[in-house]
């Protein structure tokens, strides 16, 4: 038997890390939308999270808002961005030039997805990736051509996981075979589709874990605040909203009620998500900040302080 190892008998060099905070922003779609974004970047930006994910659009319509919005991310603000990036939409040169792009401007996370296929049932791009796993892939190649300029930091790879069935899966097993099949290509982290019930995610953990896969999984939680979004977002994903849930919201009285149920219920799902062993949160933001605001103040996080945080943000992190 080998002797143990001299990390193993040193606790304190594996010390448990701080939990991760992250926000979820979409490219503006008008200079009125982007204005209204900006603010809200300036107010999360107060709570110095650890990054921003960038959504794309699977046509790649929205790909120059994109990266205009990931450019202004880093050059006026402390915010690490990570760029979503979708096999629909772009042939394989043009998503390993997007990639290349990416990396020019300095981002070094990026979120490899499928992407939705078109509604209209309308064939993918003639020769487009057919899977994540080819699009992380494709990034661990351009990465290795690329891995002299890279020496200060390679990329982070995300990816999507489920806790309750892909629309296009034949099972939930299915789905965590997909995950380790993404990890074994090169993923780095995951990040979970929206769920609405509190044990959807340490299930989705532990037949994660049963079956091999050991990255960081993620929980991307949406406030709950508006009944309208979360009937979308249960359509868009075919994730079912909790019943219960809609009828509080449909009865609740005024903006200020459906704001304290909806924060309240997604404190539910994150402080569960957390209890299992979560290793950060990932808020889905709608680029609005009140919500994901008041939803962390009720959270109260254990996060570390960083040496160059503003000062609102310290006494932000310090109130909590
Ligand atoms: P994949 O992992 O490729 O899976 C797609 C389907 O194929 C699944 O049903 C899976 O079971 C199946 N599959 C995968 N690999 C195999 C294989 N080897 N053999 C057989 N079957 C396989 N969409 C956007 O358009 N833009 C975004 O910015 C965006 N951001 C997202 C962020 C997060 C955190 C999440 C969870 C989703 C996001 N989506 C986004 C939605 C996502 O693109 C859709 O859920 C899409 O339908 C699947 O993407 P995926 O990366 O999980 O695909």
């Amino acid at each position: 038997m080998s002797p143990p190892s001299l990390i193993d008998t040193h606790p304190n060099l594996s010390d448990t890390a701080p939990v991760a905070l992250s926000y979820e922003l979409f490219p503006p779609r008008s200079p009125a939308a982007a204005e209204t974004l900006w603010t809200t970047i300036r107010e999360l930006e107060t709570t110095a999270p650890d990054y921003v994910s960038v959504t794309y659009g699977a046509s790649g319509s929205n790909r120059d808002t994109a990266v205009e919005l990931i450019n202004r991310l880093l050059l006026e603000t402390t915010l690490r961005p990570l760029a979503h990036l979708t096999c629909v939409g772009n042939t394989p040169q043009e998503l390993a030039g997007i990639i290349g792009e990416l990396l020019d401007t300095g981002v070094r996370g990026i979120l490899a997805l499928r992407g939705d296929l078109p509604k209209d049932g309308a064939a993918p791009v003639a020769g487009s990736l057919r899977y994540a796993q080819d699009l992380i892939e494709l990034i661990r190649r351009v990465e290795q051509r690329r891995s002299a300029l890279l020496c200060a930091g390679k990329i982070a790879v995300g990816v999507a996981a489920y806790p309750t069935r892909h629309p296009e899966s034949p099972s939930e097993a299915h789905d965590v075979e997909v995950l380790l099949a993404k990890q074994r290509s090169g993923a780095d982290f995951a990040i979970t589709q929206v769920f609405f019930h509190t044990d959807q995610y340490a299930d989705l953990l532990t037949r994660a874990r049963r079956a091999g896969v050991t990255i960081p999984i993620i929980p991307g939680v949406m406030p709950l605040t508006s009944l309208r979004r979360v009937r979308r977002l249960g359509e868009l994903t075919g994730v079912e909203p909790a019943p219960e849930l809609l009828e509080r919201l449909a009865s609740a009285d005024s903006d200020l009620e459906r704001l304290r149920i909806g924060v309240d219920a997604t404190v539910d799902l994150a402080n569960a998500a957390l209890q299992a062993g979560a290793p950060g949160i990932h808020i889905y933001t709608f680029n609005e900040h009140q919500s994901a605001l008041e939803l962390l103040d009720k959270l109260a996080l254990p996060r570390r302080t960083h040496p160059g945080i503003r000062p609102d943000a310290a006494a932000r992190q310090l109130a909590s």
